[in-house]
């Protein structure tokens, strides 16, 4: 009987370990795709609006919102 009792709490243990394990990654799964919308900002040295750095378009140290702006810059 002792054998028994000790393989059904293995057996109940792994599969609450396998449930949590389950849970665990659904919420880092969220947390990553929350990281990925919340994008390092970078501000348009033209028109100061914010935006995403993949958005914006780099020139030496500064950015820009679009080509125009950093076009624009340049003629000043
Ligand atoms: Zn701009």
């Amino acid at each position: 009987m002792g054998l028994i009792k000790l393989l059904v709490f293995i057996a109940v243990v792994f599969a609450a370990l396998t449930l949590w394990r389950r849970l665990q990654s659904k919420r880092n799964n969220r947390r990553s795709s929350a990281a990925t919308t919340s994008k390092p900002m970078v501000r348009c040295s033209q028109c100061q609006v914010h935006l995403p750095e993949d958005r914006a378009v780099r020139d030496n140290q500064r950015w820009y919102c679009c080509a125009e702006h950093r076009d624009a810059d340049h003629h000043d």
